[in-house]
């Protein structure tokens, strides 16, 4: 019986993290650039010493494979991304392609065959710090963006991504679409508050939240601060006000999945002495029932049409971008379930709060994902931190999750 080896994986894990170590203890590792080629190159190099061949496609996504008793069988996917933001920490995203490569050695160890061959991969440029749009080597794989608009992608420093593909040795011949897939499993941490609130380790990731965003303008007529009385004022920060109190006050009718975030604000003319000609901002509304995100912008929309008509003010809210909520398969989710159970950790069912690979991937194959804790629920940030404990859970329900999936006969 395999054993994943929780010590060889944290070593790992601290041997990746080298690669674009910063001061604070974090990782500067940005996409296609001469660190995340150090990346992929240390990561092959891991590959073929247990015994994967491994290629690359047009997105630069690497495939490392593990074959199987039936080379036949479409194979199980276990990975993430090796890319990291630029103040980023040395778990997220390269823990689910290390687990990967962790669960190929457990089984090399142990002699064990698979039914179907096994890949680790590695997505390109999932952080979408350094190119926009975030998750686009997942994304071209699996059709939601094409090639040539993914190229084109600019960095600030003028750079082309496919041009980067091709300086740091990474833009493979494979095409970069979609071939079957028997499963696929993502190990990542989780970057929320909630398994260690709850003191648990595994989260049974069943979807991904659903999220919208907004740009909310409201137009006023601007008029001097002294000399115009409250009630002669056509005043759009008081209708924005009113408006954002109500509708953070209600929130909790959404349920604790429900999240609103006004992240940014403008005021023109940004004068201190007179009322606003127009104050705009952002609005990001997000919960995993598409129903109930639907009820929340509605609800936003009402008391922002009840505001500004009482005020005779003009407020639009457009939205700007829609990432509808995803539900991972339910074969997978509960092959992921079973494991955590049947191994003996403490887990609950969770929703992601955040976009991953997965959220592509999961459009054209059977996909689950499995979260461990993350100290105080921090990421994106250098003192991002995990316990080699919970690392070490979270591969293992990996191991035992692709097994059982490797158990099921594809259709
Ligand atoms: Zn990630």
């Amino acid at each position: 019986m395999a054993e994943i080896d929780g010590g060889r994986l944290w070593q790992s894990l601290m041997e990746m993290a080298e690669i674009g170590a910063t001061a604070a203890g974090g990782c500067n590792r940005q996409a296609l650039t001469d660190l995340d080629r150090e990346a992929r190159d240390r990561f092959q190099d891991w590959c073929r010493e247990a015994g994967c061949t491994s290629r690359v496609d047009q997105m630069g996504n690497l495939f490392a494979r593990r074959p199987g008793r039936d080379a036949a069988r479409p194979p199980i996917l276990m990975g993430s991304h090796l890319d990291t933001q630029p103040t980023g920490g040395k778990f997220d995203g390269v823990y689910g392609v290390l687990a990967g490569l962790e669960v190929v050695r457990a089984l090399n160890d142990a002699g064990a065959e698979t039914e179907g061959p096994l890949e680790i991969v590695a997505w390109t440029n999932e952080e979408g710090a350094r190119f926009a749009p975030a998750m686009v080597g997942s994304g071209v794989w699996a059709g939601e963006f094409s090639l040539e608009e993914a190229h084109v992608a600019q960095a600030a420093d003028g750079a082309r991504l496919g041009d980067e593909l091709a300086r740091i040795g990474y833009l493979g011949s494979e095409a970069a679409e979609a071939f079957p897939v028997h499963g696929s499993f993502e190990a990542h941490i989780e970057q929320g508050p909630v398994l260690e609130t709850e003191a648990l380790q595994i989260g049974v990731v069943t979807g991904v939240q659903g999220m919208r965003w907004y740009d909310l303008v409201i137009d006023g007529t601007p008029c001097h601060a002294g000399t115009t009385p409250m009630a002669h004022r056509r005043d759009p920060t008081q209708v924005l006000v009113r408006a954002l109190t109500r509708f953070f006050d209600g929130l909790d009718h959404f349920g604790p999945d429900a999240r609103a975030t006004v992240g940014v604000l403008r005021s023109v003319p940004e004068s201190r002495n007179t009322v606003p000609a127009q104050v705009a901002t952002s609005v990001d509304l997000r919960h995993p029932d598409a129903a109930v995100l639907e009820a929340m912008e509605a609800s936003l929309r009402d008391l922002l049409a009840r505001g500004s008509q009482e005020s005779e003010t003009a407020a639009s809210l457009t939205c700007v971008w829609d990432s509808p909520a995803v539900a991972f398969d339910t074969g997978c989710v509960a092959a992921v379930r079973e494991a955590a159970s049947t191994r003996g950790y403490r887990h609950r069912d969770i929703v992601s709060g955040a976009g991953h690979d997965s959220v592509y991937v999961s459009r054209v194959a059977p996909t689950a994902m499995i979260f461990v804790p993350c100290e105080g629920g921090l990421s994106h940030n250098e003192a991002e931190s995990a316990s080699a404990d919970d690392l070490a859970a979270g591969c293992d329900v990996l191991l035992h999750a692709v097994l059982a999936r490797d158990a099921v006969e594809p259709l």
